[in-house]
């Protein structure tokens, strides 16, 4: 007797290799098997006559052999079988290459189902390769009939036999996680029907019905998994704050806080003082200032005698928060440390010492704020920054150095609300709608590679007024093999400066150097001590240029569009009139089109919302990085409603039984920890 966890050798005729080959598309288990959705459909219910059969399009027909066929041999050696099959309408050629038996099995008088793509011209039609099935044993006509992503040695036949096999095999075996008055109140039709016609459609509508119930599912599975992982948090008292007044902090500013700015900062202060947990996002686009947003919150949390923590995602990007804070904070006593992973023994042992005694009140850096030896005196707020890096487990962690601090969350990917939903799900937002005054917009262009030797002028030119230009390289490789990124960007910054620019200074910055390197080779180009940066993406995040006003952004089709916003933000930093070039030589419309959106507009929210509708959440957050289960039906640029509908649902039944631990639950509670993989440690 199978399992839903059983292997997919289990079905016939999968073997070894097969099985192999199925692994690569994500599918291990019956349960990946039967979850492994079709790409599109393709309608061979209804049979046409053959008269109106157009030229290019696939069809089904119903006809008869009219004669016995011929066959012959062509050129490369290949047997080209013929025969003509009619119907009441017409008649058309049926010629099958390599397929000799067809010369023996096909006889005169015989009706057969033909489904193939329909050639030749309209006095004389013709189909190369049909299929053809005999009238009533169809298994491939007369159906809706799914089409697969497929990869090498996986046809699109294997993989939907497979399936049927799958499906056949996991029929007793599927309990339908939803609860039934779930099930019944929003009119879903049960997981066998959905899973059975998800393939294999018998109607459009059933395949509809099939497409709403699992993205239902999948969005309330989601859902309730997140409230299940947050929920006890909620429940606890927070950090214990007063009022402070915060005018003394924001007079010792270089410049005032824009209203957005301010807003964000009283929706925290709100937070900090009202008696729970403060769990809040500030969302908001490159250089709109969430830093002095989250200065307040360590100010105000230092002013009410908690120690705060600032975690970054690279060490770049800690270094640079703590050269601007501690300065500010210096002259309210506040005193800050920098932990990352390059601090050396005995200067760690003093911080940890100096944590651990509360002599320390903001402590910023890298996933080392996670190791087990940092502990702290009296944790009460935690930050961290770019959020869209770190995983819900690690920010888990982070917290958990604390009983129950407050949180703050940094993200410079504006995510849609549609995707803020689900990611967040309960988290309380601050958007910050407003730039601090004299941003310029940055212009961008998408060209192609013959526009080479002018942007070589271009930067040319940029340099001789004293600018200086970052030139971004993604990693470019097959699939399988990941290419040595220290190699690739350095053999190009060699070229580069031997023979395109051998008169200006070319430097080279990558993920693989060491964080001193990273740091002095940023600070140099900070320096004006090169022209030319060549740099993978780690110059992505935060790091603060002003003199930098051209990003030349070598194959730009390799990035996301919100990535690319993110690159851009580099520039734009100074007074100077700031130019950000995509190069690309793809001849695909859909990507030209993406980078086309890069030139019209500089509004993150935007282009994260077109990146959505154009790729799919997937790039936002990868699922195995933040730990939250993939979305494999549910489509968020067009299911908002379902969503809603979802989300919804799932708060009524967690208001019921936040843990489900009703035996009715179980089932689902089951199926939300698989999806999840929830760790007891990552709930606290
Ligand atoms: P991000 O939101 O991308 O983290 P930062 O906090 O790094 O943005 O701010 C970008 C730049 O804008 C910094 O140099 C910062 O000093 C400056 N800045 C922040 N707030 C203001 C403001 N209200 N007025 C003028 N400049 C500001
Ligand atoms: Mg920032």
């Amino acid at each position: 007797m199978p399992a839903l966890q059983t292997d997919v050798r289990y079905i016939k005729g999968i073997g070894e290799a097969r099985a192999k080959a199925l692994n690569k598309l994500g599918i291990f288990t019956l349960r990946d098997l039967i979850s492994y959705f079709p790409r599109t459909y393709e309608d061979r219910t209804l049979t046409r006559p053959i008269r109106e059969l157009m030229l290019g399009e696939h069809a089904c027909v119903r006809a008869m052999i009219a004669a016995e066929p011929t066959a012959h041999r062509i050129r490369g050696g290949k047997m080209l079988v013929k025969v003509r099959a009619v119907d009441d309408s017409g008649s058309m050629d049926v010629v099958f290459f390599n397929q000799e038996y067809r010369k023996s099995s096909l006889h005169a008088g015989q009706t057969y189902i033909f489904y193939g793509k329909v050639e030749g011209d309209l006095i004389r039609r013709q189909m190369v390769n049909p299929i053809l099935e005999p009238e009533g044993r169809q298994m491939l006509t007369g159906r809706i009939m799914p089409v697969y992503p497929l990869t090498a040695g996986v046809s699109q036949l294997i993989l939907s036999k497979t399936v049927r096999q799958g499906l056949d095999a996991c029929r007793e075996l599927m309990s339908d996680v939803l609860p039934d008055d779930v099930r019944r109140a929003h009119r879903l039709c049960y997981a066998n029907y959905a899973y059975e016609n998800i393939h294999f459609p018998t109607a459009p509508e059933a395949l509809e019905a099939a497409r709403r119930r699992l993205s239902f599912e999948e969005l309330f599975l989601l859902t309730c998994g997140l409230s299940m992982l947050r929920r006890r948090r909620r429940d606890a008292a927070g950090p214990a704050c007063h009022a402070v007044d915060l005018s003394v902090f924001c007079q010792a500013l270089p410049f005032p806080l824009t209203g957005a700015q301010k807003r964000a900062i009283d929706d925290a202060v709100a937070d900090m003082i009202g008696g729970k947990p403060m769990n809040r996002l500030c969302q908001g686009d490159v250089g709109s200032g969430k830093t002095m947003v989250a200065a307040a919150c360590v100010w105000f949390a230092a002013q009410n005698g908690w120690q705060s923590a600032l975690m970054a995602p690279t060490e770049i990007l800690a270094r640079q928060h703590y050269e601007n804070l501690a300065p500010l904070f210096e002259r309210f006593h506040i005193r800050c440390a920098l932990l990352t992973g390059s601090v050396r023994a005995s200067a760690r042992r003093e911080i940890l010492s100096a944590l651990r005694s509360g002599e320390i009140d903001l402590c910023i850096g890298t996933h080392a704020l996670l190791t087990d030896d940092v502990a702290y005196c009296r944790l009460g707020l935690v930050i961290t920054d770019e959020q869209h890096r770190f995983g819900v487990n690690q920010r888990a962690l982070l917290s958990q150095k604390a009983e129950n601090p407050h949180m703050l969350v940094l993200s410079a990917t504006p995510i849609p609300r549609t995707l803020a939903l689900v990611i967040y799900g309960d988290l309380d937002v601050s958007v910050i709608n407003e730039l601090p005054p004299g941003r310029q917009k940055v212009d961008t262009f998408s060209v192609g590679e013959d526009y080479r030797s002018r942007i070589n002028a271009f930067i040319r030119k940029q340099v001789s007024q004293g600018h200086q230009v970052f030139i971004v390289c993604p990693l470019v490789g097959d699939d399988d093999t990941v290419p040595d990124e220290r190699k690739a960007v350095t053999a190009y910054a060699g070229k580069l400066q031997e023979e395109t620019f051998p008169d200006l200074r070319v430097s080279v910055l990558h993920g693989k150097m060491k964080a001193k390197e990273k740091e002095s080779v940023m600070a140099a180009f900070a320096a004006g001590e090169s022209d030319i940066l060549v740099s993978t993406t780690v110059i992505e995040v935060g790091v603060d240029v002003p003199n930098a006003n051209t990003m030349v952004v070598e194959n730009a089709d390799r990035f996301g569009l919100s990535q690319l916003h993110q690159l851009r933000g580099r520039v734009g930093r100074g007074s100077a009139k700031s130019y950000c070039i995509l190069l690309s030589d793809t001849q695909n419309e859909e990507t030209r089109r993406r980078l086309k959106v890069m030139t019209q507009t500089n509004d993150g929210f935007k282009i994260s919302e077109e990146d959505l509708r154009l790729r799919g959440p997937g790039d936002f957050f990868g699922a195995r990085q933040h730990g939250l289960p993939a979305l494999k039906i549910a489509d968020l640029s067009c299911d908002m409603r379902l969503l809603d509908e979802a989300q919804q649902a799932a708060r009524e039944l967690m208001s019921v039984d936040p843990e489900l631990s009703l035996p009715e639950h179980r089932a689902l509670r089951e199926r939300i920890e698989e999806l999840f993989a929830l760790h007891a440690d990552s709930l606290n």
